[in-house]
């Protein structure tokens, strides 16, 4: 690999810790670092994916670091979509893969105002600069792979080593530059698997009060950490500390959320997780209207409203119809809903479990045995609500009775008075 532009630091040997590391980087890499030391540049990985080789785990994206401007970077692999120019940032792709690697110009400090991000950056030369202007100590080292060297100038190995979250430089300065550091802060302080990492003294110090420059932070940005927040494997820890902060109360813009519960919830995959915990969260105030304001996606405010919707309403354990209604209107969200159930402590909810437990699949599964056109032949009725609503009510039937065939329902039809009344009353696949 020819030897790209030196960096104005010192570096060491790559510890063996990052062997496996080594051995595991993608060709695209390789070939991305190679082509822009052959053109004389420098270029450095850095962020989360040393972090994870450090720790023995896999990275899944690679951020670098680089002395070419973005228009350069656009020139060398003409494949690359400029994600972010204006911030140095240009996803790099080479030409016959589809990996894409986030490849950002080297940046000097800039003033901040008022907790912001800067509306644009200054472009440097020095590696040393860059990696002072990143958050953490264990996000700020870097690696030369055309060297084999590291550089590490904040002690980011030894906190990693020790498990510990600790900002390059003063905290209280690093976190009011951009409030946005605060929710990194929390977040980093999941380790999934490691552990949940404490922030060092200062930087415990300092969130309480600079949790406050999150009040000047896009409403996108906050999401997005809180999201990767809220699917971590030590979350509710995570909230705990957020919560003693003063952090939950800003973020949430002062609605009164519910923290007790987060700890009980288990077993569920990470999408379902964000949805169970702002259920949780927010189960006693307005929360589609709190989500939408914080920009949630409109899925996630829809599927926490059904959950809180939802939140106490469960059938009763020896009425086989209402479990089997319950569980067909649930589908696949049934163990979710259940989730949240048991760690809010619903009163009577494993009984209700281990009733669905043992309670045999319906015969025909879920679907709707008579059709529209079945039902026209045999009521005469023409297409339109009442149709529509009697089909509604004979599905409903049989999901609770568990009829497995259209002789079954064609019975159960000659018993429904749906000749007469207001179809909008009549009964639903609905719950509760
Ligand atoms: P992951 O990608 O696993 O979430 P990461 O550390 O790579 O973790 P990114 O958000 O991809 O996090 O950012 C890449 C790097 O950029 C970080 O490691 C950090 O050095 C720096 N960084 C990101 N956001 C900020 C910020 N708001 N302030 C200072 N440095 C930041
Ligand atoms: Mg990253």
């Amino acid at each position: 690999m020819p030897k790209s532009t030196p960096a104005d630091i010192e570096g060491v040997d790559f510890p063996s810790s990052l062997n496996n590391w080594v051995d595991g980087l993608p060709d695209d890499l390789l070939e991305l670092v190679s082509k822009i030391g052959k053109e004389g540049g420098g270029v450095w990985i850095v962020g989360g994916s040393i972090r994870q080789g450090l720790s023995g785990s896999i990275p899944n994206e690679y951020d670098l670091t680089t002395n070419f401007r973005p228009d350069k970077i656009m020139r060398l692999f003409p494949n690359s979509i400029p994600t972010g120019v204006d911030y140095g940032t240009v996803s790099v792709r080479l030409n016959h893969g589809s990996k894409l690697f986030e490849v950002t110009t080297l940046r000097c400090d800039q003033e901040y105002l008022d907790g912001r991000r800067p509306e644009s950056v200054i472009f440097g030369n020095s590696l040393l600069a860059d990696l002072e202007r990143r958050d953490l100590t264990i996000n700020s080292i870097a690696v030369d792979l055309s060297r084999q060297k590291l550089y590490d100038p904040f002690g980011g190995c030894e906190d990693l080593q020790n498990g510990i979250i600790r900002s390059v430089g003063d905290a209280k300065t690093r976190l009011s530059e951009d409030g946005l550091r605060v929710m990194r802060a929390y977040r980093f302080m999941d380790q999934g698997s490691a552990g949940f990492w404490k922030p060092d003294k200062e930087l415990s110090q300092a969130l309480p009060s600079c949790q406050l420059m999150l009040k000047n932070v896009s409403k996108e940005r906050i999401w997005s950490e809180f999201r990767k927040i809220l699917s971590g494997h030590h979350a509710s820890k995570v909230l705990e500390c957020m919560s003693v902060d003063g952090t939950l109360n800003t973020i949430f813009y002062g609605s009164k959320y519910v923290i007790e519960g987060q700890n009980n919830l288990t077993g569920l995959n990470a999408g379902d997780m964000v949805e169970a915990r702002l259920a949780l969260l927010l189960r006693k105030v307005d929360s589609e209207k709190l989500l939408r304001s914080m920009t949630a996606p409109k899925v996630v405010i829809n599927g926490v409203s059904e959950l809180i919707n939802r939140f106490t309403h469960i059938p009763s354990c020896d009425e086989e119809k209402q479990l089997r209604l319950y569980r067909a209107v649930l589908g696949n969200r049934l163990n979710l809903q259940l989730a949240c159930e048991s760690a809010i402590d619903t009163i009577g909810i494993e009984d209700v479990k281990q009733a669905l437990v043992s309670l045999p699949e319906n015969q025909v599964g879920n679907k709707a045995l008579a059709d529209g056109n079945w039902l026209l032949e045999k009521t005469g009725l023409e297409k339109g609500i009442k149709l529509g609503r009697l089909k509604g009510w004979l599905h409903r039937i049989q999901i609770e009775r568990d009829l497995a065939s259209l002789e079954q329902i064609e019975e159960c039809l000659q018993t429904l008075s749906w000749e007469d009344g207001d179809p909008l009353g009549w009964p639903r696949l609905a719950w509760p």
